[in-house]
């Protein structure tokens, strides 16, 4: 053999063991390292975040356009596809008939809390999973008893059942953890649910007391809601100087579930919410949106870490979606000028309410591949399922 020749050879011999090893990183990615079973899943919801709620944060972030744009954490996972979000009754959902489809698997009529149109109680995955013995977590930055938070560990006919959705959460107990960024309901009383919360087991973490989520134990119960000045929800970044507020951010919330639920030797369901994205899209607060989208990018990247570091980000199936859009954003501008040569792209708003259009799923880790292509809300359950295997 020439001496060109072996190196030539060589050159393919590394070619190859590149491909090789560069296949199996992202396999590793795709199917985790259990044989394909996820030990752990946490799925994330961007309440109201369409397509264009996620390329506008990322085109605000890093004011690039195209394959410049360095993109969302999120926005690198493997996995793509996407998921029709209507209901039974209505070609435009609200999100208790999408969080249902989400949490249970089934259809419903808007305004439907984890149950059929008449009435029958639907099995949510998170208790599916507390049915395995896998501990569980209900995370949100909008109310603890919120709908879309309500549908993974409740069952009432309407989604304005306050009381009756944070009775079903203390009496079940299916999750050991609820944190969100208040209660809603006009008959809730927080000194009420603070005792019977601690009365079920839980340890109580009011508003003020958000540095408290830094020194969770592993094993313990958590109900924790952080309103302090009545708006029902984490604050926003733009408002919190004003406000004076001292409240957590939503991956405060989700690095202390993550803490509380990982020691629990079955494994964990940890559901998280950006659930003040579809708040500020109801109003058509650009600025909002991209703040509440980039802080559930933020949470995300977090909580990847924090696995990482515990060694169990590769056991875990993580997914990435949203019940539905809201607002209808779209980016018309600007036109025959690129993003370098204006501040910000422009936004343009459709609609004060959700819209119809498809929602994106990201996903990596175990499990992940199921949710590429074209799906129905109502799938992401049976990929959580299949992913478990057990
Ligand atoms: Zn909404």
């Amino acid at each position: 053999m020439t001496r060109a020749k072996i190196f030539i050879g060589w050159i393919i011999a590394t070619a190859l063991l590149g491909l090789l090893l560069g296949a199996c990183v992202v396999s590793d990615m795709v199917s985790g390292s259990d044989g394909g079973r996820a030990r752990n899943v946490i799925l994330f919801i961007g309440d109201g975040m369409g397509q264009a709620q996620v390329v506008a944060a990322s085109y605000v972030q890093s004011g690039q356009q195209g394959a410049d744009t360095p993109g969302l954490f999120f926005e690198a996972f493997p996995v793509l596809g996407y998921l029709t979000t209507h209901s039974e009754d209505s070609f435009v959902t609200d999100s208790a008939a999408a969080g249902t489809a989400l949490a249970c698997g089934i259809k419903t009529t808007n305004g439907t809390i984890g149950q059929t149109s008449d009435g029958v109680r639907a099995q949510s995955i998170l208790e599916y999973a507390h049915g395995l013995g896998m501990a569980t977590g209900d995370v949100t930055s909008v109310q603890v008893n919120h709908a879309t938070p309500a549908c993974f560990a409740s069952h009432v006919e309407s989604r304005q059942q306050y009381s009756d959705i944070l009775d079903q959460y203390l009496a079940d107990r299916t999750a050991e953890v609820f944190l969100g960024g208040g209660l809603a309901g006009d008959d809730v009383s927080i000194d009420d649910v603070a005792q019977r919360a601690q009365s079920a087991g839980y340890r109580w973490i009011g508003p003020g007391e958000g540095e408290q989520l830094l020194t969770v134990i592993p094993g313990e119960r958590l109900f924790g809601s952080f309103d302090e000045n009545g708006d029902g929800h984490l604050d926003y970044p733009s408002e919190r100087r004003e406000l004076q507020s001292t409240e957590p951010h939503l991956h405060h919330l989700a690095l202390a579930a993550v803490e509380a639920l990982s020691a629990d030797p079955d494994g964990f369901f940890l559901m998280v919410e950006g659930g003040a994205i579809d708040w500020a899209c109801h109003a058509n607060q650009i600025q909002n949106t991209v703040d509440e989208v980039l802080e559930l990018d933020r949470t995300i990247e977090a909580v990847c870490e924090r696995l990482e570091e515990m060694g169990r980000l590769d056991e875990t199936l993580i997914i990435v979606t949203a019940d539905h859009e809201t607002g209808g954003l779209t980016l018309p501008g600007p036109y025959r000028q690129t993003l370098a040569e204006t501040t910000s792209p422009e936004f343009a708003w459709s609609s004060g309410n959700h819209t119809a259009i498809p929602v994106l799923v990201w996903a990596r880790g175990p499990g992940a591949e199921a949710l590429s292509g074209r799906h129905d809300e109502t799938f992401v359950v049976d990929a959580i399922k299949a992913a478990l295997g057990r």
